[in-house]
C-alpha cells in the first residue's frame, strides 16, 4: 500500500456501514480513518433503530402492566405513573454508553477518528476544517436525513431526529406518513397515552409489505386506539407553538400538540463537493454506484443508505465488509440483496421475509398460501384482544417457501431464524417436517397444513 498519502483509506460517515468498513479493513493492515461531523455510530444508534426500540419497550410495558391483572396481578390503574424525561434520560445514557463503545472500538481497531465535517477537494484529498488529509481511498458513508415535504407551515413539523429528545410528551400528535417510521412512532405514542391519529396520502399504509400484514396490522393498531386516516394528505400547518392546526387535502381540519414527519429520508450528500468531481447523483440524490460500491471516480466508493439500496443496518454492515474485501482482502464476494429479513416495531411487530404474495404472483408463480391467525396464548388470560397473523407464499410447482411474513409479539425475533429456512431455500415439505417449539406462536410456522389459496 502506497505511503504517500496520509492514509489507505478514508471513510466520510461513522455509522453502522462506514465504522464496519473501517474496522475490517483496519484489522488487514489498512491505514484507516474515519471523519464524523456528529455522533459516533450513525443514525441507528444515535436516532434510529436502537433509541427506537428502547422506546418500543417502554411504550409496550404499560400494556404488559396492564396484562398482569388477568395473571392475579394487582395493579391498581390509578398508581400506576409514567415519566417521559426518565425515559429520555435513560435512553440518553445507553445511547452514550453505545456512543463510547463505538470510539473504543474504532481506537482499539486503529483507525483515526477525525472529528468535523468534511468535503473533498480532489478525488484524494479530504477537507476538514483547516486540515487536509491524502487517501488513496474514499469513501462516502454519509447516510441519509428525514424529509418534510414542502407545505405551507412545514418548519414547525418534527421529525425522529427530534422526536427522540422531545423535552415533554403532548396530549394529541399526529404521525405524518404511512412506511416504518411512522407506524412504529404511531404505535410508541400511542402506548404511552398520546392521542395518535396516522395520515397516509395512499389507500393502505406499509406500502410493500404483503397486503394481509398491511390490513391485519391496521386493524390490530386501530384497536389500540390509533386514529389511522388513509387517502389523505397534509395541505397545511398553522401553529402558535403550543396548539397545531393541520389543514388536510380532504378539506377538513385537525387540532393536535405536535406533528412529526415520517416521509422517507434522502441521501445526506451536502458540501461534499462529490459533482464537482465527477460522482454521478441518481435522480433521486443517492450517489450512483456499481455493483463493487464503486463510484465514476476510481478512488471514490460509497456505501449505507447514501447509494439507496435498501436503508437498513444490516445491510450497510455487509456492505462494509464485502467493499473492506474489495479494497484491501482477496476482492471476493458480493452483496445479495435477496430474501433480506426486515422487521417493522410497531404493536404488534411486523417480521417478513422473502416475496409477498402479490410479488410472487407478479413474478409469474402459481402460489399455494398458508395463513393462520389467532390469539397468542399469553392473550388467554391477560383478556387483550390482539391476534397474529402468520402466512406462507409457496412455489406450487417446486413447493419451495418464496415468502414469510407474521404480524405478533416478537415477529422480528421469529423471522430471523425463518429467513434462514429461506436463503437456504426451504420447501414446505421441510417446514412440516421440522417439529415444532412448542407451545410457541414461531411453531405455526411449522403446523400450517391446508392451503387457504
Ligand atoms: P419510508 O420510505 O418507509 O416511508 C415513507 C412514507 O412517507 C411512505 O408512506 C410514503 O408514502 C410517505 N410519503 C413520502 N413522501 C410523501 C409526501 N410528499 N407526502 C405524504 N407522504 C409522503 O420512510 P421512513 O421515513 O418511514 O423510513 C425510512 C427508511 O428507514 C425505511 O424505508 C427503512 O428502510 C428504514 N427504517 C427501518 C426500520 C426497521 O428496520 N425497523 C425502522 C425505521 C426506518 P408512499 O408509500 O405513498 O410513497
Amino acid at each position: 500500500m502506497s505511503d504517500k498519502q496520509d492514509f489507505d483509506l478514508i471513510i466520510i460517515g461513522a455509522g453502522s456501514g462506514g465504522v464496519r468498513l473501517a474496522r475490517m479493513s483496519a484489522a488487514k493492515g489498512a491505514r484507516v480513518a474515519v471523519v464524523e461531523s456528529r455522533y459516533l455510530g450513525g443514525t441507528c444508534v444515535n436516532v434510529g433503530c436502537v433509541p427506537k426500540k428502547l422506546f418500543v419497550y417502554g411504550s409496550h410495558a404499560g400494556e404488559d402492566i396492564e396484562d398482569a391483572a388477568g395473571y392475579g396481578w394487582s395493579v391498581p390503574h390509578d398508581q400506576v405513573t409514567f415519566d417521559w424525561t426518565r425515559l429520555v434520560a435513560n435512553k440518553n445514557a445507553e445511547i452514550e454508553r453505545l456512543n463510547g463503545i463505538y470510539g473504543r472500538m474504532l481506537e482499539n481497531a486503529g483507525v483515526t477518528v477525525i472529528e468535523g465535517t468534511a468535503s473533498l477537494a480532489d478525488a484524494n484529498t479530504v477537507v476538514v476544517g483547516e486540515r487536509t488529509f491524502t487517501s488513496k481511498h474514499i469513501t462516502i458513508a454519509t447516510g441519509s436525513w428525514p424529509v418534510v415535504p414542502e407545505v405551507p407551515g412545514k418548519e414547525c413539523v418534527l421529525t425522529s431526529n427530534e422526536m427522540f429528545y422531545l423535552p415533554q410528551l403532548p396530549k394529541q400528535a399526529v404521525v405524518w406518513g404511512g412506511g416504518y417510521i411512522a407506524v412504529e412512532f404511531a404505535g410508541i405514542l400511542a402506548g404511552l397515552g398520546v392521542d395518535t391519529t396516522l395520515l397516509y396520502r395512499g389507500e393502505l399504509f406499509l406500502r410493500g409489505f404483503d397486503d394481509d400484514v398491511r390490513e391485519f396490522t391496521a386493524a390490530e393498531m386501530r384497536k389500540k386506539g390509533i386514529n389511522l386516516r388513509f387517502g389523505v394528505n397534509i395541505e397545511s400547518i398553522e401553529t402558535d407553538n403550543a396548539h397545531y392546526a393541520v389543514n388536510l387535502t380532504d378539506g377538513s381540519r385537525l387540532n393536535t400538540g405536535l406533528v412529526m414527519a415520517a416521509t422517507g429520508r434522502r441521501a445526506l450528500v451536502d458540501g461534499l463537493g462529490l459533482e464537482e468531481l465527477g460522482v454521478q447523483l441518481s435522480a433521486s440524490g443517492h450517489v450512483v454506484v456499481d455493483d463493487y460500491f464503486q463510484t465514476a471516480v476510481p478512488s471514490i466508493t460509497a456505501l449505507g443508505d447514501v447509494i439507496g439500496t435498501p436503508q437498513l443496518t444490516p445491510v450497510a454492515l455487509a456492505q462494509g465488509m464485502v467493499l473492506s474485501r474489495r479494497l484491501f482482502g482477496d476482492g471476493k464476494g458480493e452483496m445479495d440483496y435477496s430474501s433480506i429479513p426486515t422487521a417493522v416495531f410497531c404493536q404488534p411487530n411486523i417480521g417478513t421475509v422473502g416475496l409477498t404474495e402479490a410479488e410472487a404472483r407478479e413474478a409469474g408463480h402459481k402460489l399455494r398460501i398458508y395463513r393462520s391467525e389467532f390469539k397468542p396464548m399469553k392473550h388467554t388470560l391477560s383478556g387483550r384482544d390482539e391476534r397474529a397473523l402468520m402466512k406462507l407464499v409457496v412455489d406450487d410447482e417446486s413447493d419451495r417457501v418464496l415468502g414469510a411474513h407474521m404480524v405478533g409479539p416478537d415477529a422480528g425475533e421469529i423471522t430471523q431464524g425463518i429467513a434462514v429456512a429461506i436463503k437456504a431455500g426451504a420447501t414446505k415439505a421441510q417446514f412440516d417436517s421440522t417439529i415444532g417449539i412448542h407451545p410457541t406462536s414461531a411453531e405455526e410456522f411449522v403446523t400450517m397444513r391446508d392451503p387457504v389459496a
